[in-house]
């Protein structure tokens, strides 16, 4: 910082005031200069206090991530973070090394005002198949490093890929050492399955720490907040840095059970959209999403794509919610949120036009299974798939209707699809219900003895608690393809693909309450090639 400068930040606070004339990413030399001559001075606070992510590793670049916040829980609704101002310039570097020797780009990109400063570098023309590092700096401030990963050419021999997935990570109610677990294990790749924040506040179960703010995120500030207090766990945020990611989103995102226009609490359409567009445009600009694909436009922000590792795998990442048939049964003054309905009492649900994922994403995904090549089919998604036939008391049979159980014939039309097209062994991932199950997915449920299309894992919860064991426990007899239930531990699943096997193991935590739990295997499961189940 050279004294006496006050053009670029404030003393008082860390508030950066017109950065002379950079605006989006028409930068001018002088404004390149002045940055990485350290011309730009932070006067209070980390601006990458909230660290870095990479993601969507392609063959030949993937897309990194920062945000810059000086003050990540800032109150002011102007000052996202602390910062103010037009767009900053902010220095990328990528290298070969952890230490930064070999350098192979560097390049300036833009914190986007509009995007609550955050910056996120689509780069390309990398090497195929390799580790990258990187970081970011700006002015006087550097970030800590990353690691990202290029995946091999389409097509080209990998004979190992190692991932984990995790869902429902509610800050208050636990620490985060399920995530911290898995960077220790150094996975190839995470994929988030949703729940990654929870935008209301715990009222009656014991908390470990607080939601800033004190209420349930609902507009652009408080769903931002929630994000930069999430990022700012040091275990969240090492995996973050260590681990590439894939990540698609469940409800607490937005919402409680919302669905695509329609609110747990029967809000107007209208009115629930302006809500629903500031909680993506939260989630865009906190997560390493790649602006070509993801850049929000009003409520509506594409996720879901495909993902490919040489020969070895395939990525379906789905959105289960913004393409969703409205809720069956839906109908104040209570049945805006999930809830068990039989198909005497809700007729609906079978109805044939229902769709989980909207017609068009129902198509892209068939298309894509049917043209992949790759040795396993992964498809990352949000809500449980399997069906759970839960006894009512009238003696009908009850379905939740939050998940796959209220789409039963957009889930019919996927697992027709994967069975007809010959779909080489389907995995479905699954988050939300904060319960380790391993079911087996049939060409036809009420028929134990109908072929197995594919096989379901069901990855608990980070920290979200779960129903009481008996709750579910109670409906396996009528559930043989349910092969595996365990709600009673927190945790996530680490998988890793070879030519000829898929194993997945159960991470258990010992305590979420505790910031140094343990982890141990609660229990691995195997999927040989070519024979859909596991054992
Ligand atoms: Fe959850
Ligand atoms: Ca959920």
């Amino acid at each position: 910082m050279r004294a006496g400068d006050k053009r670029h930040f404030a003393t008082r606070r860390t508030f950066l005031k017109a950065a002379t004339g950079f605006a989006g990413l028409a930068l001018s030399p002088a404004i390149i200069g002045r940055a990485s001559a350290g011309g730009l001075a932070w006067a209070k606070g980390d601006p990458f206090a909230l660290g870095v992510a990479a993601g969507d590793p392609m063959p030949d670049g993937f897309v990194i991530w920062t945000r810059l916040a000086p003050e990540p829980l800032s109150a002011d609704p102007k000052t996202p973070g602390g910062m103010r101002g037009p767009d900053l310039p902010v220095t990328y570097e990528i290298a070969k090394d952890p230490a930064f020797k070999d350098i192979v780009r560097k390049g300036i990109s833009a914190a986007e005002a509009k995007y609550a400063y955050s910056v996120h570098v689509e780069v390309t023309g990398l090497e195929a198949a390799r580790p990258y590092w990187y970081r970011f700096s700006s002015g006087d401030a550097q970030s800590r490093t990353g690691r990202a990963v290029t995946a091999p050419q389409p097509g080209a021999s990998l004979d190992r890929l190692r991932f984990g997935f995790v869902s429902c990570s509610h800050y208050e109610l636990g620490y985060f050492s399920a995530y911290r677990h898995l960077a220790d294990e150094q996975p190839d790749l995470v994929a988030f399955l949703g729940d990654y924040i929870y935008e209301y506040v715990e009222e009656k179960k014991p908390v470990v720490r607080r939601h800033s703010d004190g209420v349930e995120a609902a507009d652009l500030r408080t769903y931002r907040n929630r994000y930069a207090q999430y990022h700012m766990d040091p275990d969240l945020q090492r995996l973050h840095a260590e681990v590439p990611a894939l990540i698609t989103w469940d409800d607490h995102e937005v919402q409680n059970d919302y669905a695509d226009v329609w609110s747990q609490t029967f809000d107007k359409p209208a009115v629930f959209l302006d809500r629903r567009a500031a909680a993506y445009q939260a989630f865009y600009e906190n997560m390493p999403l790649r602006p070509s694909l993801s850049q929000p436009d009003g409520p509506n922000m594409r996720v879901y794509d495909r993902y490919t590792f040489g020969d070895l795998a395939q990525f379906s990442v789905i959105d289960g919610r913004q393409y969703r048939s409205k809720p069956a049964c839906y109908a104040p003054p209570k049945k805006g949120r999930g809830h068990l309905e039989s198909n005497k009492s809700c007729p609906e649900r079978l109805e044939e036009q229902r769709s989980m994922i909207g017609a068009a994403q129902e198509a892209w995904l068939r298309d894509g299974l049917s043209a992949s090549k790759a040795r396993w089919n992964v498809i990352a998604q949000d809500v449980l798939m399997a069906e759970l036939r839960q006894k009512l008391d009238d003696g009908e049979i009850g379905y939740w209707t939050d998940d796959w159980n209220v789409f039963p014939t957009s889930r019919q039309r996927l697992l027709n699809h994967i069975h007809e097209a010959k779909v080489e062994n389907a995995l479905v991932l699954t988050g939300d219900i904060h319960s380790f199950f391993q079911n087996d997915l049939k060409l036809n449920f009420a028929d134990p003895a109908s072929p197995t299309v594919a096989t379901e894992f069901v990855g608990s919860s980070i920290t979200s608690p779960s129903a009481p064991y008996e709750y579910f426990a109670k409906y396996l007899p009528d559930n043989p393809h349910i092969k595996f239930f365990d709600n009673r531990v927190r945790g996530y699943v680490s998988m890793e693909l070879t030519k000829e096997t898929c194993t997945a193991r159960y991470q258990a935590v010992s305590d979420v309450k505790d910031p140094n739990a343990r982890v141990s295997t609660l229990k691995t499961f195997t999927v040989e090639n070519g024979r859909p189940g596991a054992a």
